[in-house]
């Protein structure tokens, strides 16, 4: 079968030639790959400034973001067949038998970082033709959702920091009340998503779903496929080249959220200022090494303390946040079709997987297809 994998020692990426993998656990199912999204940190795996081959290998095969079909079962599966499909997840817990988070299966959560994940660290990943893992770690796809499934990942993102908001609104402000329906817990408030990529794009569309009056606020200047989605789910985007952060609040109002997905610590860090009364503020982008800024500690200090203000990190995701993707994808395809099948730049082969990582995208998400 063929695979894309990356040497850090000749710091190499290439197709390469292997035999599939086995069944080995008796709850062992084996994937047929169909769909593998490309992300920042695939491109930064590629730039070997990220990434580690399975212990006593030379390479690691890159691909986090996936769907695939069963085509082999081992004797202990008992909920997939032949013919389903699934949307992998990503990390593996870690063998720490004081690890509370990984023992709960939530790894998501690990203390100790010796976790693994597929196709970043220590664990091939799904840019291959077929993949062996546990049934465990397989959220079922319905059918309908086939063509859209690869953006399961990249959405959890979203679902996981969501499910955490929701759960602090319902604590505080105490006057919310718990058992709000999920399309209504957003309703009255704002929040404002920063980058229009992927994760950007789909956290505004999670946002707009839960009811939030929602802004994206990026670089780019109208109009192009992304500001188009923007606008076509109902939210409202604003260019940085146009728009300052002060200007940007003047026009929202109390901003109840912001969404960080840009990993850009300068431009986080000025958004923090205009954050409002009782924000969260939600980070999910992982800066690389970026100039030293300046910036004011006691006015943060004072803002966060005299607003009730909360900064939230989130690193993706546990199985309960895959299937909320999974709810939230069927929501989209009905209420945003075009939108939604739009987030989907192309499909390409594999052949093409090197020049897609380090081009410039024109579209929104890049697929690397296995489908024939
Ligand atoms: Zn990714
Ligand atoms: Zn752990």
């Amino acid at each position: 079968m063929k695979a894309l994998a990356v040497f850090p020692g000749p710091r190499e990426v290439r197709v390469i030639q292997r035999e599939p993998p086995p069944l080995v656990a008796p709850d062992d199912v084996l994937l047929r790959m169909l769909d593998v999204g490309i992300c920042g940190t695939d491109k930064e795996i590629c730039s070997f400034e990220y990434g580690t081959p399975p212990a006593g290998e030379d390479r690691l095969i890159i691909g986090h973001e996936a769907v695939a079909r069963v085509v082999e079962t081992g004797p202990a599966v008992e909920h997939l067949s032949e013919g389903d499909l699934v949307v992998p997840t990503v990390r593996r817990p870690c063998p720490g038998p004081r690890c509370l988070a990984c023992r709960a299966g939530h790894q998501d959560y690990c203390y100790t970082g010796n976790f693994t994940e597929r196709g970043i660290k220590e664990e091939h990943g799904y840019m291959a033709e077929y993949v062996v893992d546990r049934e465990r770690y397989m959220v079922p796809v319905p059918a309908a959702l086939d063509e859209v499934a690869v953006l399961t990942e990249p959405l959890t993102i979203a679902e996981k920091a969501l499910m955490q908001v929701f759960w602090l609104m319902q604590h505080r402000p105490p006057w919310l009340s718990p058992g709000t329906p999920a399309a209504e817990r957003g309703r009255g408030l704002s929040a404002l998503v920063l980058g229009a990529g992927p994760v950007g794009l789909l956290g505004a569309m999670a946002l707009v779903m839960a009811g939030f009056r929602t802004y994206v606020y990026s670089r780019e200047l109208p109009p192009s496929p992304r500001t188009d989605l923007v606008t076509d789910i109902g939210a409202t985007y604003v260019s940085s080249q146009e728009t300052t952060f002060p200007d940007l609040a003047k026009d929202m109002g109390n901003i109840d959220l912001i969404y960080e997905a840009v990993g850009q610590s300068h431009f986080a860090l000025e958004a923090v200022r205009v954050l409002g009364q009782n924000g969260i503020f939600i980070l999910t982008g992982v800066p690389g090494l970026q100039a030293f800024t300046q910036s004011d500690p006691a006015r943060l200090m004072r803002d966060m303390v005299l607003k009730n203000q909360v900064v939230l990190g989130t690193v993706n995701a546990g199985a309960d946040a895959f299937a909320a993707a999974l709810r939230d994808l069927e929501n989209f395809a009905d209420r945003w079709p075009q939108s939604t099948a739009a987030l989907i730049a192309g499909r390409y082969p594999l052949e093409q997987a090197h020049d897609l990582i380090f081009g410039r995208t024109t579209g929104i998400k890049s697929v690397i297809s296995f489908r024939k």
